[in-house]
């Protein structure tokens, strides 16, 4: 047992009082801000009406919107003196919204992110490596301080530079590291023109995290670097990573509901859609005194996955996430997300490591393109070869997204590549 066990292992009673202890506080906390104070009224909502973590389902929905519109301090409970830290999101869908954290929040924050960490096997013996942006981006300081937390030594190595990324690996016999899915794969194709084995590393565990990504990414990169790699699911309103991590099963993502309470909703009606359905993430902070966020509006789809799971933590796993509400790309009347393509894409041996979705117009038409990035053992075939893979692979997405793209081959690595977050999607039809 470790100090993080006893809520890790509570049972469903267990979780519930804290989240109805903790909801009551939050709401009390609220509204000594700006924002909730007017909100709740408009609601009619008074302390005395929240016994329950049921009672969540009274409260409004705060969105992105909301937060913007509050920008920069209309959310804070106490004066910003208080305040030691700020985040903000990356931004991928607009302009960015800003968190504001007190000591409290910080620690608590390390230990949700310590939790997560230890649940997927890092032991304060390894060497961690966090390859991730440091900055305003909740990646870097937020998993750092959860991996002193739990008292492993501790590399910022921040976004980049693959080659220190690669000799920082080897010199310190780095055993896991954090790194974002589309880098990692990435970071793959280095080593293999720097000569170096991946394997020949002591990394053991990687977690990866911050961006949709399929399965057939994480069987990739499991491969590459011969480890096992957990998924880990955060946004800076959230605090950032620590929301929801990967046990050992590697059957989706606990969801700590001591510190969250998380609903799915159907993002037209905004009801709660049946149990194990994919809708809208919707979170409540249970665990933050000077930024609470009720009931936000996450528009990150997944669904609660049914059942109980093997390592037997009660709070629930949510599924890899399938992406936005907002990323569906809308084509010739269909809906498309861009997971579909990767995942087509990622199942095919001589695709490479990367890709790109261009929509354009033509005439009146919507095209969809899309650039894949070809193993440079498989550019070299003849011109025969190459057309009958490009053919499979108008098939097999044909199959899954039901439109035929273009499909173009690229050499390895001659796409645009991102420090952070990939960009998956180019729309170029005019609006
Ligand atoms: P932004 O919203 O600008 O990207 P954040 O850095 O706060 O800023 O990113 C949070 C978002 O990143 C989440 O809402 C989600 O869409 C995505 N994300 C984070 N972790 C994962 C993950 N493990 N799988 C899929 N998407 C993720
Ligand atoms: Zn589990």
């Amino acid at each position: 047992m470790n100090c993080f066990d006893q809520v890790e292992f509570a049972d469903r009673a267990g979780i519930e009082r804290i989240q109805a202890i903790r909801l009551k506080n939050t709401i009390y906390q609220a509204t000594a801000s700006r924002f909730y104070r007017g909100k709740l009224a408009r609601a009619g909502i008074k302390l005395s009406d929240i016994h329950s973590h049921e009672d969540i389902g009274k409260l409004p929905f705060t969105t992105k919107e909301d937060l913007r519109s509050s920008y920069p301090f209309g959310l804070l409970t106490m004066p910003v003196e208080r305040m030691v830290r700020l985040h903000a999101s990356s931004g991928t869908t607009g302009s960015a919204t800003v968190i504001f954290h007190t000591p409290n929040d910080l620690n608590s924050w390390a230990d949700l992110v310590a939790r997560c960490m230890h649940m997927s096997g890092v032991r304060p013996e390894d060497v961690f490596q966090n390859m991730s942006g440091y900055g305003l981006f909740t990646g870097g300081l937020g998993i750092h301080y959860g991996a002193e937390r739990l008292g492993c030594l501790t590399i910022p190595a921040g976004a980049g530079n693959s080659k220190r990324q690669i000799k920082m690996l080897k010199d310190f016999k780095v055993t896991v590291a954090h790194i974002i899915p589309s880098y990692a794969l990435h970071l793959g194709s280095v080593f293999s023109s720097a000569g170096v084995d991946p394997q020949s590393l002591h990394l053991r565990i990687m977690l990866i995290g911050a961006e949709p990504h399929s399965a057939e990414v994480r069987r990739r990169i499991e491969q590459i670097y011969g480890v096992k790699a957990y998924n880990s699911y955060g946004l800076s309103e959230m605090n950032g990573p620590g929301v929801a991590f990967e046990c050992r099963e590697q059957s989706g993502m606990h969801l700590w509901e001591d510190a969250y309470i998380p609903e799915i909703v159907n993002p037209e009606t905004l009801e709660p859609v049946p149990e194990g359905e994919v809708g809208e993430l919707v979170l409540t902070t249970l665990c933050r005194e000077g930024m609470p966020v009720i009931r936000y509006r996450t528009r990150d789809l997944t669904r609660f996955i049914p059942g109980e799971c093997p390592c037997g933590r009660k709070h629930r796993r949510i599924d890899r996430i399938t992406g936005r509400s907002d990323d569906m790309i809308v084509l010739k009347g269909v809906n498309i997300y861009p997971m579909q393509v990767e995942k087509i894409l990622m199942s095919i041996p001589e695709v490479g490591q990367n890709y790109l979705i261009v929509l354009e117009r033509e005439g009146y038409m919507d095209q969809m393109r899309v650039m894949v990035e070809i193993r440079d053992e498989y550019f070299v075939e003849d011109m025969r070869t190459l057309q009958a893979l490009q053919r499979k692979i108008t098939a097999l997405l044909r199959e899954e997204i039901l439109i035929t793209a273009r499909v173009d081959l690229v050499e390895h690595d001659s796409l645009p590549k991102n420090e952070g977050k990939a960009v998956r999607v180019v729309d170029k039809r005019d609006h």
